[in-house]
């Protein structure tokens, strides 16, 4: 009787799980989406209210909205870490026959999923973490000779500055933050492992790219070769820059090291000419602006109208485009001051503005996206190192001296061979770094530095720490890549679009139709290398950007 009722018990348990089975294979299509449509609903709500908290916050510097944005943020990480709901689309997401439109958005769905399915104690302990480090980097203040200077008049002083005594007390303080850093940086790369482990990648670096869709293989070779084509030009240009520094900080050549540059990474054109600003000091650069988009065809007056231009006490210093509700709510914030930096700023923020203003409204709301940040980067990118062309200063500033033509041109080369040295350094960096977090990371972040910029490590750095001055290392991590990429494809689109236009420069309504056709308005539909093959009608493409930074 008693195994008659066990194996009673067990057939009824097995007819249970077999209905159960039967019903997740026949959960539809419709079934599917109208579940999909509910969740997503919840989650629309959450990403618009957290967007609108942000800008408060980011306009105001409040203290309610700061915490606001850190409980909405948390709330809209929760959606994303449900265990029941992630099984359910792993599970139809095996099914044959998904809607390509539907398969994309599980695709979506998974990667952002997929890096909460973790322990709640490890996702709380790496945000707590990353809090405290972002506390950190935005209370700490460079002193010089015990004198406090802003992040800004730190950069002022390495742009401006003839006194190579202070110039090197500037590069040093500029470096001072990540002494304190290092140590958090390194125990949270161990954290970030830690997750990445558990959802059985080797390590974060290799975590990070898998969910964008980045195959970590291709991407270093990619910048092995944008690297090994462009070091000629690079080496001519770095032994030009050296000797001009020279000449004017009146040192020796062997002498000039990373504070003889413009910018604490070395990043800009080391050797800008002053005169590129003097031609903006006078102008209106939102009317510029305005007009350049317009000349395209984009209407940019609502852009205008929600975004916050100018300086103000307690906003945020930077800037950033945000499009609050993947409608036509997209806003940017600035802090215009009439130089080349905001001009090309301004353009960069409204360059992301346009594009999510482009996207096709009757997409799905979770494909009303870029694929990537680089893609959205790149037409940034591209419409704002227009600055940099002759084109651009003949047609919106009526500047007609050859002279200052050649010299942006020449300049805008040298920024980006001294930009993609810096990214190469940094993605390599972070590679090795998440390999092996317990390292000597400062010996590692100067061998790089020595190998991409071909200079010798700067003296006396040996019990610094560098490499964690850098934000992105410890709060944007494995991201950097992006902007080179970005710049890359910037290279090879301008080249199309100048075909487009059938004209000397790309504002023109023919080359935004393209544009928008083309890239924009599809949204998320397609992965971030297939958008590319298709825009361009080949696959992307290091060539363009090789020739301009060789010509
Ligand atoms: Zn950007």
């Amino acid at each position: 009787m008693r195994n008659i009722k066990i194996f009673f018990m067990s057939v009824l348990f097995l007819l249970s799980t077999i209905v159960y089975a039967l019903d997740e294979v026949n959960m539809n299509q419709n079934n599917f989406q109208n579940f999909l449509d509910d969740f997503i609903s919840k989650v629309e709500l959450k990403e618009e209210q957290l967007n609108r908290a942000v800008w408060i916050l980011e306009t105001t510097g409040s203290k309610d909205a700061a915490s606001l944005v850190g409980s909405l943020s948390s709330e809209l990480k929760i959606l994303f870490s449900d265990k029941d709901i992630y099984e359910k689309i792993v599970s139809f997401n095996k099914e044959e026959e998904i809607d390509p439109l539907l398969k994309r958005q599980i695709h979506i769905l998974i990667n952002a999923f997929k890096g909460n399915m973790l322990p709640k104690e490890i996702l709380h302990e790496i945000s707590t973490k990353e809090a405290a480090l972002n506390q950190i980097y935005a209370n700490f203040r460079a002193k010089i000779d015990g004198k406090v200077y802003s992040e800004n008049s730190l950069r002022d002083i390495l742009r401006k500055e003839k006194s190579v005594d202070l110039r090197k007390k500037a590069w040093d303080a500029s470096k001072i933050v990540g002494i304190e850093l290092a140590p958090k940086i390194v125990e949270l790369a161990h954290l970030r492992n830690k997750a990445a482990n558990n959802l059985g990648y080797q390590n974060y670096f290799e975590m990070m790219l898998d969910l964008s869709d980045i195959n970590k293989i291709k991407l270093l070779k990619t910048f092995d070769d944008l690297k090994n084509k462009t070091d000629e030009s690079f080496n001519k240009i770095l032994l030009h820059v050296n000797e001009t520094l020279s000449n004017e900080f009146k040192v020796s050549l062997d002498e000039i090291g990373p504070w003889a540059y413009k910018d604490p990474f070395c990043q800009m054109d080391p050797i800008e000419t002053s005169k590129l600003n003097e031609l903006f000091q006078d102008k209106d650069l939102l009317k510029i602006s305005k007009s350049f988009y317009e000349q395209m065809g984009f209407k940019v007056d609502d852009l205008i109208d929600g975004s916050d231009l100018y300086e103000r006490d307690g906003k945020n210093q930077h800037a950033f485009c945000i499009s609050v509700n993947r409608k036509k709510d997209v806003r940017t914030l600035n802090n215009i001051k009439p130089n080349v930096q905001w001009m090309e700023t301004l353009l960069h923020e409204f360059g992301h503005g346009i594009y999510d203003l482009e996207i096709d409204e009757n997409l799905p709301w979770l494909l009303r996206e870029h694929p990537h940040i680089l893609t959205t980067e790149a037409i940034a990118l591209l419409m704002g190192r227009q600055v940099y062309t002759k084109e651009f200063l003949r047609d919106f500033l009526d500047v007609k001296d050859e002279k200052i033509f050649n010299e942006v041109e020449n300049g805008l080369k040298r920024r980006q061979l001294f930009f993609s040295r810096s990214a190469f350094m940094i993605t390599e960096f972070e590679a090795k770094m998440y390999e092996d977090p317990n390292q000597d990371l400062n010996t590692l972040w100067w061998d790089l530095y020595e190998k991409y910029y071909n200079s010798p490590r700067p003296k006396d750095r040996e019990d610094k720490a560098d490499w964690a001055a850098k934000y992105h290392v410890g709060l944007a991590p494995v991201y950097y890549y992006s902007y080179l990429l970005g710049e890359v494809f910037a290279s090879t689109l301008q080249k199309q679009l100048l075909d487009v236009a059938k004209d000397d420069n790309i504002w023109k309504k023919d080359a935004a139709i393209f544009l928008k056709d083309k890239m924009f308005s599809h949204g998320s539909k397609y992965r971030w290398d297939q958008l590319i093959e298709n825009v361009l009608d080949s696959p992307f493409s290091i060539d363009d950007w090789v020739e301009e930074c060789s010509r």
